[in-house]
């Protein structure tokens, strides 16, 4: 058996991937011998790039031995990897060393200190960017994940998918191999997450900036609300059948909430649900609050979401006001119970 490049086989095969901005650029997956290690750097060199950041997927020696090596060529890096990765780091780079990779690889594996923090919850960002890790867990072992651009649909797989060779099967006795077909469903999970940033980290701070300040027109909510857009409450239904319909009823609710002091919006429950590549349904219970933290109105709010060739947009929304702490207690209320 030989490697896709036809090259033949000394070890399971490693791939690095540099990811290319205008100026900055991610490594994911630095390798682990000293030849592959300055084959990569010379890679990145000749980029002409400066390497912002790098990312490990999982916390196999292989995937990222080569992270301190590469970091004393580029100095400014940060290398990012999970906090479980983080602590298989310590375990490979020490016992795992000394039992396998030592041994397989004599003298061709550098000092391999973990140089790497935890990634933030949001991920990072490179120009703009949003690079946000996925976890999938067991897939060639425990606790993997996959880097996800969603902005441009690319998804670095590390060691979840592999190409042309076979599988590192050696950690998946016991439900691993069941596990592992369950993260390749990893297109659910990258769009949940892409869905999830678009409502929470970029619709959400949207709509509470001019709720606020009005800084802005209610136009913006365009870029968010579909038209038509069907909203529900427990007076009744109604349909909002062109663009200055759905402008208004965003006024209704940022000029009430304006004359009540409004500053920000607390979400004291949520839940994501995909359907499909191209629909999910959002849930939330928004707390909207004055400057001093005193709550002006609690609403839960289910949002019918689908995806446009102009992006993710709502097309539905069921509001009712409440008290409730959790999205089971507000939705079980009957409609006519008085929910303020
Ligand atoms: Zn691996």
């Amino acid at each position: 058996m030989r490697l896709p490049d036809g090259s033949s086989i000394v070890s399971s095969p490693v791939a690095s991937t540099l990811v290319l901005g205008d100026n900055d650029a991610v490594l994911v997956d630095p390798p682990f011998t000293y030849e592959q290690i300055d084959r990569v750097r010379d890679w990145i060199a000749r980029s002409g790039m400066r390497l912002a950041y790098i990312y490990a997927t999982h916390g196999h020696g292989d995937h990222w031995f080569g992270a301190d090596r590469i970091m004393r060529r580029f100095p400014g890096a940060t290398a990012y990897a999970t906090e479980t990765t983080i602590a298989m780091m310590h375990q490979q780079s020490t016992v795992g060393r000394a039992q396998r990779w030592d041994v397989d690889f004599p003298g061709l594996i550098p000092e391999s200190p973990v140089v790497f923090e935890p990634i933030p919850a949001r991920g990072f960002t490179l120009e703009g960017r949003q690079c946000q890790a996925v976890g999938v867990g067991h897939t060639d072992t425990n606790d993997t994940t996959v880097l996800h651009v969603a902005s441009i649909g690319l998804m670095v797989a590390g060691d979840i998918a592999y190409s042309g060779v076979h599988q590192y099967l050696l950690e998946s006795r016991g439900g691993g191999i069941q596990a592992w077909l369950a993260a390749l469903d990893i297109e659910t999970e990258a769009v949940t997450a892409e869905v999830t940033e678009w409502f929470f980290e970029d619709y959400l701070p949207t709509w509470v900036g001019v709720g606020k300040a009005a800084d802005d027109g209610p136009g913006f909510i365009l870029d968010y609300w579909g038209v038509p857009l069907y909203d529900y409450h427990p007076d009744g239904g109604q349909w909002a059948l062109d663009g200055d319909s759905v402008t208004g009823r965003l006024n209704i609710t940022h000029t009430r909430l304006r004359a009540n002091g409004y500053a920000y919006t607390e979400v004291v429950d949520r839940s994501v649900r995909l359907y499909h590549r191209n629909g999910a349904a959002i849930e939330v219970i928004w707390s909207r609050r004055r400057a001093d933290d005193t709550e002006i109105e609690r609403l839960a709010v289910h949002f019918e979401v689908i995806h446009t060739q102009n992006g993710w947009r709502i097309a539905a929304i069921q509001r009712r006001f409440t008290h409730a702490e959790s999205l089971s207690d507000a939705w079980a209320a009957a409609d006519d119970e008085d929910l303020r």
